[in-house]
């Protein structure tokens, strides 16, 4: 058994569904193989636009609905000879539920409404993709990830229930690979115990995927992208990124922690627990060998830049000149957790603590809300966080020309700094 994951960029126009279904059959029809897809290109994006405009705007809601609805329609238009009067009839269904979402007055929860309009790129891209293989003779069959992917009720972030959830994937896909049937199902999307729909973070297709490989004891899991594999740096920010042939999974775990975007950061806890490997290959040169992630030794690893941009540094002093204490402390803590506040680093003097985090105003004015009282906070907005894993002297002057080193810390073979930028954000820079 195998698990396959493609993302937006694999499907994003009816070629590149062709392709998909090129490589289903070259690299996977020797296997039962469940496929997980994304929403079609930048599909959640527009989405989420949607979910903006219905907070402001109704008919700007609509609007932007019916060009996501259009752009659909007519990539089946292109994709298919004859219609498949089901597709149609299916999707015609989201977009209606949608429309219902946006029309209602009720009071409802933004995270909340923003999982049952954004979760629709989804279930439309699985059943375009399902409809696809079966017009072209191959044997498949339709999950709704809903019923098996079983989460609690963090709107946006759900947080799955491992127990329910295997024993529903088990349940479900075991009979159907059995009978020699490919599985579709949608990654990022899951249900709550009163069968609300979750989203599971974005980028969570690679989440999905590797629940779906756990919960089955695949042989591995495979995400194909758009990239050879795994790179020393993002290749749209650096010059001179190399692709790393092998990682253990730790450093795999490490890289996607501190924001390297190529997997989503949760996938690889389920495949080391069931020491599933994941290779991470590129749709376009499928032959290529791509990059192995796996429980093996770490082999030596070239410098690695992971760069996370619209950082804050917020400075938190106690009004009264207290020391910044245990007391205090858990205070933040507790409150970072309760507004999911992801601290990257943390610096803590006599009266002051600092962290730096991802700079989300909707976030941080919760949280400010809270403290105002006890707390003095400054915000320094608009920095970049870099962290260099492996990294070597040499390399850091040059990677940090013209830029103001604000926080700094190296561990063992990592270093951090938060800097600001008088450059574009986007600027080439070598990595070694
Ligand atoms: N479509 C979702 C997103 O763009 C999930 C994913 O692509 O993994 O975030
Ligand atoms: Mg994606």
């Amino acid at each position: 058994m195998k698990v396959f994951k493609f993302g937006g960029a694999s499907a994003k126009d009816p070629e590149g569904l062709k392709n998909i279904t090129e490589i289903i059959k070259t690299y996977g029809a020797s296997d039962s193989l469940v496929v997980v897809i994304s929403a079609i290109g930048k599909t959640t994006n527009a989405l989420e636009d949607v979910v903006h405009a219905k907070i402001q705007d109704k008919n700007k809601a609509f609007e932007l609905l019916l060009k996501i609805r259009q752009s659909h329609e007519n990539y089946i238009q292109n994709l298919f000879l004859e219609l498949p009067e089901l597709l149609m009839e299916d999707i015609n269904e989201h977009f209606v539920e949608v429309e219902w979402i946006i029309e209602e007055d009720r009071e409802m929860s933004y995270d909340y409404m923003y999982d049952q309009i954004v979760s629709i790129g989804e279930l439309i891209s699985s059943r375009i993709l399902y409809h696809w293989l079966l017009s072209i003779d191959i044997k498949a069959a339709w999950i709704d990830a809903r019923e098996i992917i079983r989460t609690d009720d963090t709107w946006r972030e759900g947080r799955i229930q491992w127990n329910v959830t295997n024993q529903q994937i088990q349940d479900a896909l075991i009979p159907l690979l059995n009978e020699g049937k490919m599985i579709v199902t949608q990654g990022f999307i899951g249900s709550t115990m009163e069968n609300n729909t979750v989203t599971l973070g974005r980028e969570g297709s690679d989440y999905t995927a590797a629940i779906l490989s756990s919960a089955l004891a695949v042989k591995s899991m495979t995400i194909w992208k758009d990239v050879p594999g795994v790179l020393t740096g993002d290749p749209k920010t650096f010059e001179n990124v190399t692709k790393l042939d092998r990682l253990s999974y730790t450093e795999a775990i490490e890289m996607t922690y501190y924001g390297a975007k190529v997997i989503h950061p949760k996938t690889i806890q389920p495949l080391e627990n069931a020491q599933i490997p994941l290779y991470v290959k590129s749709f376009i040169h499928p032959t290529q060998s791509g990059t192995y992630i796996s429980g093996d030794p770490d082999p030596e690893y070239p410098p690695i830049v992971v760069l996370e941009p619209n950082q804050a540094l917020v400075h938190f002093s106690s009004k009264d000149l207290s020391f910044i204490a245990e007391y205090h402390l858990a205070k933040l803590f507790s409150l970072f957790d309760r507004f999911r506040i992801r601290v990257n680093m943390m610096r803590n003097t006599a009266i002051s603590f600092t962290i730096c985090t991802q700079h989300d105003e909707f976030k941080l004015n919760q949280l400010f809300e809270e403290l105002h009282d006890e707390f003095r906070i400054v915000v320094d907005p608009e920095l970049e966080l870099y962290t260099i894993r492996h990294y070597n002297e040499y390399m850091l002057p040059e990677l940090f020309k013209g830029k103001l080193i604000l926080l700094e810390e190296k561990i063992r073979n990592t270093v951090q700094r938060v800097v600001k930028t008088t450059a574009p954000i986007v600027h080439k820079n070598k990595t070694t």
